[in-house]
């Protein structure tokens, strides 16, 4: 199994995380979705806010009312019909908010994930190479999860905390200036303590435990998806033991996050002590000085136990709230990366000619350097393919075959030059209309865990059941796929692993068929299928040629010898270029590898 650590993307984020204001900014983006819901939200919060805000205030007249007795029956009904009126209209004001912000929250968490998801599938072949799938899938989960958080904290406690809190040192200073000048400070104090705790103190562990969380994610994922081959090395008990090295590093990291909060809170706890003990103090020594009535002790008893309320719960949100934030980090930092082969803004779909040849593909003094690698594997290099031209290309591992069809997908940008399809440059137009244009069998089909129907017609989504059935008999694929008790229904296993090789390739043939593109490239098995199975697959492969321009990665003979062209590749570059014969001939490079074929 390959080192989690060795995924790039996270390398170079967690080097550069995304500072804090920059992922709060795309979280007020994903609300300002819908801002009259968001308008709606906060008039609603605030609104029982104040209701709380004004619940000291009718405590106080409450308790000034009943020590008079001489108006207890008029003035105290009044105030306390008062008291009850405002913890109703709390709770409905409040209830409404919380119906709203479910949908609002639910709706934008949908939103998010699902343009996390087109933007990973936009990242090119480069990136998904350097990334583990597994981590990414944590990422885009504990995104969805980390918004949800922030959002949740923010309307629920922080917000209405902030309000609360200001309001109530207001409104104490009104009552009585030295309470309220008291209180006021110590907000700021606890607000400018716990701002810094949490972006100082805890977001770097947070960070760290979250990193090992993704690991978690793309260690299960690389392990699981490769079981195959740690059950045939019977090494299951390696992979659990350096899962298990993981899950202790993340152990590690989150009791250090864990115990990190629970320190933090010893200052709150301090700061707290201090309020309650002042501002108690205070009312005693006022009372005591006769400068307070029974109304003003019960003011500023409720004002503190609603301050508390809130103080006590505010910095465990703005921890969550930090927790919440550098769990969307990811998402955001994906948000704001663009797509490394990007659609130019003018960009039309690619539409092959509707007369004539179609699939001519010309290289037109391409230069092309993976990143990286010091010298380019391509260099001016030009060469025409004429439409329904077969070339085959042949020649050892690494030797540029796969790149060679890569750029003709766009998979790559080149540094310099052309490749024009039918005349178009295929840098101009959209890689989903490219890609649409070009048809690929490749030499292992990974199929999806659907049915064979759907996996067919995966090129062609709209085609009818009649459509996947002739394209089925014309891969000769019918007869394997009629033979299975659920037939076309039948679910192919995680990457087609309920088929053999064969049955497989010939999926993919069909799904070819169907796509009926003009351009077609065969990455021919080089495992070895028994001689039914490779004759099916021949033939199948041969009448899925016929009338299309087809580049061959070729490994049999037969190919290579009906192709109209064969390139021969050694290190990244075209060393001959010809008939069979012509090449045999010649002496050269294919000559060498067609007696070692044959030997
Ligand atoms: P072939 O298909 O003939 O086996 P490739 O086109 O896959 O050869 O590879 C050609 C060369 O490019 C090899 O040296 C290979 O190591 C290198 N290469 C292929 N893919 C990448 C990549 N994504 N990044 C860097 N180098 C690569």
């Amino acid at each position: 199994m390959d080192d989690p650590d060795e995924d790039t993307d996270a390398a170079r984020r967690d080097a550069r995380p995304l500072p804090t204001g920059k992922v709060l900014g795309f979280v007020w983006r994903q609300w300002m979705r819908r801002p009259r819901r968001f308008a709606a939200i906060c008039t609603l919060m605030l609104a029982g806010t104040l209701c709380d805000l004004a619940i000291p205030w009718a405590a106080g007249a409450l308790v000034d009312a009943a020590s008079n007795p001489a108006h207890v029956a008029a003035s105290a009904w009044r105030q306390w019909t008062m008291l009850s009126a405002l913890y109703l209209g709390y709770y409905t004001v409040r209830t409404a908010a919380f119906q709203l912000i479910n949908s609002f929250s639910a709706r934008n968490m949908e939103v998010l994930t699902n343009e996390a998801f087109a933007r990973v599938q936009a990242f090119s072949s480069d990136w998904h190479a350097d990334t583990f799938s597994g981590a990414t899938v944590r990422r885009v989960s504990r995104a969805m999860w980390g918004y949800d958080t922030v959002t949740d904290s923010i309307f629920f406690v922080l917000g209405p905390g902030f309000v609360v809190l200001f309001g109530l040192a207001v409104s104490m200073g009104l009552r009585w200036p030295p309470a309220g000048l008291f209180c006021g400070v110590l907000f700021m104090v606890f607000i400018g303590y716990n701002a810094v705790v949490t972006s100082r103190f805890i977001r770097p562990v947070n960070l760290i435990s979250n990193g090992l969380d993704t690991r978690i994610g793309a260690s299960l994922a690389d392990a699981i998806g490769g079981n195959p081959v740690v059950k045939a090395f019977g090494a299951e008990a390696r992979e659990i033991a350096s899962f298990s090295a993981v899950t202790g590093a993340w152990r590690a990291a989150t009791i250090r996050t864990w115990n990190a909060f629970n320190v933090a809170g010893l200052g709150q706890n301090l700061l707290m002590w201090l309020l309650q003990g002042g501002l108690t103090g205070m009312i005693v020594w006022a009372w005591a000085h006769h400068r307070a009535s029974a109304g003003d002790v019960a003011f500023a008893l409720t004002s503190f136990t609603l301050m508390s309320g809130y103080l006590r719960n505010f910095s465990e949100t703005l921890r969550n709230l930090q927790k919440g934030l550098d769990d969307v980090l990811d998402v955001a930092d994906y948000m704001q990366t663009e797509p490394q082969v990007a659609d130019i803004p003018s960009a039309a779909d690619y539409a092959p000619p509707h007369r004539g040849p179609r699939g001519g593909i010309v290289f037109d003094r391409i230069t092309f350097n993976y990143k990286g690698q010091t010298l380019p594997i391509f260099e001016r290099f030009s060469l025409d393919i004429a439409p329904g031209e077969r070339v085959a290309l042949v020649g050892p591992t690494g030797s540029g075959k796969s790149t060679f069809v890569k750029l003709i997908q766009r998979l790559y940008d080149l540094d310099a030059g052309r490749i024009l399809i039918d005349g178009t440059d295929i840098a101009t137009v959209t890689q989903r209309s490219l890609r649409r244009a070009i048809a690929l069998v490749p030499q292992d089909p990974a199929l999806f865990h659907r049915t064979l129907s759907e996996n067919i017609a995966y090129g062609r989504p709209d085609a009818t059941q009649e459509q996947v059935v002739a394209a089925a008999r014309r891969a000769r694929a019918h007869d394997f796929i009629s033979r299975l008790p659920k037939g076309y229904d039948t679910l192919v296993g995680e990457r087609g692993v309920k088929l053999s090789g064969g049955e497989r390739q010939r999926v993919a043939i069909a799904r070819a068929f169907l796509a009926d593109a003009p351009i077609l490239v065969l990455d021919e098995a080089t495992s070895s299928l028994d001689v039914e199975t490779e004759r099916q697959v021949q033939a199948a492969s041969e009448a899925l040629m016929a009338g299309r321009t087809t580049i061959v990665i070729a490994h049999r003979l037969s190919t290579i010898r009906e192709a109209d062209r064969i390139l021969v590749f050694e290190n990244g570059a075209i060393v001959e270029e010809g008939g069979h014969g012509e090449l045999v001939a010649q002496g050269g490079a294919y000559a060498r590898l067609h007696h070692l074929t044959q030997a």
